[in-house]
């Protein structure tokens, strides 16, 4: 077969009708800077000045294809039209993409996504496009038999046009690949355009003042949030969470259909969580609103929830930092502020205290999980370190401590021993049963080896 691009254009548009696009597109990845319209055109025009030569100077009949007659070739039948006046423009569709890349297709399918758009708020988007399989494999058959070895998709075609229009349409709007906003697809067989609105990361942190709130909403452990007498028909085992003072208000702001909290690490329920606050991130599915008014959300959030949850926002992040909560800042080390009930009186001396403190400071913790969570979590050991243990008051029966340790160490079994599943622990350090009865935590670090 010929290899010359002018030999595979003439046997092609014999053969096949085409728009501009179409033939252009068999082309599409030689030169740069131009459509494929604008290749398919210029091909069609050069056949055509052949044609015309040929006619003159040997009398050769019209041109027979109907490509160089189609409905975008205007160039074709007014030049044609000057020797054959009966001749006029060819009316059907395009035989390869079935008049889904006609201009009007492409304005209208602009149009409409414009229109569909309308309630969201975004800065980026990409296109997709699904075609029906009959025009992907017509085309796939047309370059296998013109050998032609240039050729973009139709889909990438489709999709950098659309994306094209709609950037000229949208004020601040850009295509973008890695991480967009919103992606649209059209789905050029059931004539549909549908929208995905990608989620949205909240990064902030909160302090929680009242014992007894669970940090995740948390639900009726007999009817799972049906509502049942259990719970009062709440569904819920708590009438209200850390998780739902935050995500209520910003879902709302924010117009998504759901929210997902991810904390980095968890306090028990009944420790308040002080200091300079636990960060999470709160993640919004499909939102409409993107532009939120932090400030304005954190007042409203701070006052519904006031004496119990405060909150400080600090802007957007994306899901590689829920991931590093989950992983590696909930390992951050964490500083407790304990008091423990002695079940009977105890009296230390100052070295004494000195040595429990020098025992238990920069110490490994070998932990079986707590038997008030194997319930819901795996059975296994594992170690976390206590990076500093101080003794800040001693009453007869009771002790006030500082703690500092690595997150996820479980400091309640740190002091009971649970039945002897955390080694070592306080209660046979000091041969007395030893119970925590209040806990804070006092302070988030900001990596795992502080003090
Ligand atoms: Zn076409
Ligand atoms: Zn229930």
């Amino acid at each position: 077969m010929e290899s010359s691009i002018l030999s595979k254009v003439s046997q092609l548009v014999r053969d096949i009708h085409c728009c501009n696009s179409c033939l252009g597109r068999q082309f599409g990845n030689l030169l740069t800077g131009l459509s494929n319209t604008k290749r398919g055109e210029a091909l069609k025009i050069l056949l055509l000045m052949e044609w015309e030569n040929n006619h003159r100077l040997l009398a050769i009949e019209p041109p027979n294809s109907s490509s160089l007659l189609s409905k975008d070739f205007n160039i074709g039948s007014v030049s044609i039209k000057r020797f054959f006046p009966d001749t006029q423009p060819v009316d059907t569709p395009c035989d390869i993409c079935q008049d889904n890349l006609s201009s009007y297709k492409l304005k209208t399918l602009t149009t409409d996504a414009l229109k569909a758009l309308s309630e969201y708020e975004f800065s980026t988007f990409l296109v997709g496009s699904q075609f029906p399989p009959f025009i992907i494999d017509k085309e796939d058959t047309i370059r296998g038999a013109y050998n032609l070895e240039f050729g973009e998709s139709i889909k990438s075609e489709f999709n950098r046009e659309i994306g094209k229009r709609l950037q000229e349409q949208i004020d601040d709007a850009l295509v973008e690949f890695k991480a967009p906003d919103i992606v649209l697809t059209f789905d050029l067989m059931n004539n549909q355009i549908k929208i995905k609105s990608n989620p949205l990361f909240i990064l902030g942190r909160y302090r929680k003042f009242k014992r007894g709130i669970p940090q995740s909403k948390w639900f009726c452990r007999k009817c799972h949030g049906k509502g049942c007498e259990y719970c009062n028909f709440t569904g819920k085992m708590y009438q209200e969470s850390v998780e739902e003072f935050i995500s209520e208000p910003i879902l709302s702001a924010a117009k998504g259909i759901a929210s997902k909290f991810h904390g980095s690490g968890r306090e028990d329920i009944d420790a308040r969580m002080l200091g300079n606050g636990r960060p999470f991130v709160l993640e919004i599915s499909e939102p409409k609103k993107r532009n939120l008014d932090f400030k304005m959300l954190e007042r409203e959030i701070n006052k519904n929830a006031v004496g119990k949850v405060e909150i400080k926002i600090e802007g957007l992040t994306n899901r590689a930092k829920v991931r590093e909560l989950k992983t590696r800042s909930s390992r951050n080390a964490k500083g407790y502020r304990v008091i423990i009930s002695l079940n009977s009186p105890l009296k230390l001396g100052k070295t004494e205290i000195q040595a429990i403190e020098n025992e238990f400071s920069d110490l490994l913790i070998q932990q079986r999980t707590p038997i008030r969570v194997v319930h819901r979590r795996a059975d296994k050991v594992r170690s976390r370190r206590v990076k500093s243990f101080q003794i800040k008051k001693i009453e007869p029966h009771q002790l006030t401590l500082y703690i500092v340790c690595e997150g996820g160490l479980y400091v309640k079994e740190l002091i009971s021993g649970d039945e002897g599943r955390t080694q070592p622990n306080l209660s046979e350090r000091l041969n007395i049963t030893a119970n925590v009865i209040q806990l804070d935590v006092v302070e988030v670090f900001n990596d795992k080896d502080s003090l």
